[in-house]
């Protein structure tokens, strides 16, 4: 599947769900979801068609893969690294999702969004232990510190991001403010730090078939 360079609000109104895929607009009444609810995009204003059970795995599956902003086949690799570990499928795949580079670059208030995240550390911007990582999709580990390159145009634009950063850190991370913005990954995370409703087995259920 291509990259989608479409509106973003549309995947949210598909899904129903806000995905935060827009820095500060999420957060606002300008919100396509704030301001309709139960819109979904298409012709048919206001409709939304009565869903199989193949449909609501489906829309579970599409809406994590949106969410994390990961494509098929990168979502299908932590199906099968899940499927291999030990424990709960569904939970080791969330947490494998948490645990990628941009999500914890959002979650801990240095960007805006996940795509905002990922486009910082693309650009060389995040260190984790003090060496530069520019892989989106790295996993984090336990004990990890994520700072930003101590050059002035990574800390202005975590900085703005950090004054403007509405959000709670979850409980697996810890963040330290000042002049170089430090994160640590406490522990790794578990599905209970994920923070939109999901059910897990249902994409298990479509993906194991
Ligand atoms: Fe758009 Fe953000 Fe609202 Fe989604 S949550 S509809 S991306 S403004």
């Amino acid at each position: 599947m291509g990259r989608y360079t479409g509106p973003v609000c549309r995947l949210c109104r598909r899904e129903g769900i806000k995905l935060f895929l827009k820095s500060t607009r999420c957060d606002s009444p300008k919100c396509a979801i704030e301001k309709r609810p139960d819109n979904p995009p298409g012709m048919h204003i206001g409709k939304r068609r009565k869903i199989t059970d193949y449909g609501s795995r489906l829309r579970e599956k599409q809406k994590v893969k949106r969410y994390y902003g990961v494509y098929e086949r990168q979502f299908r690799r932590y199906m099968d690294l899940a499927g291999r570990s030990k424990g709960n499928t569904g939970s080791t795949l969330m947490s494998l999702l948490e645990r990628r580079l941009d999500n914890i670059v959002h979650r801990l208030g240095f960007a805006g969004s996940r795509p905002q995240a990922r486009q910082l550390v693309g650009h060389g911007h995040v260190c984790i232990n003090g060496r530069r990582v520019d892989i989106p999709s790295y996993l984090v580990r336990a004990g990890d510190k994520v700072t930003i390159k101590a050059r002035p145009k990574s800390l202005r634009a975590v900085q703005a991001n950090l004054e403007e950063f509405q959000g709670k850190v979850p409980e697996f991370l810890s963040v330290v403010r000042g002049d170089n913005p430090e994160g640590s990954v406490l522990r790794l995370p578990g599905i209970e730090d994920v923070s939109i409703p999901v059910q897990p087995a249902l994409i298990i259920e479509l993906l194991s078939k």
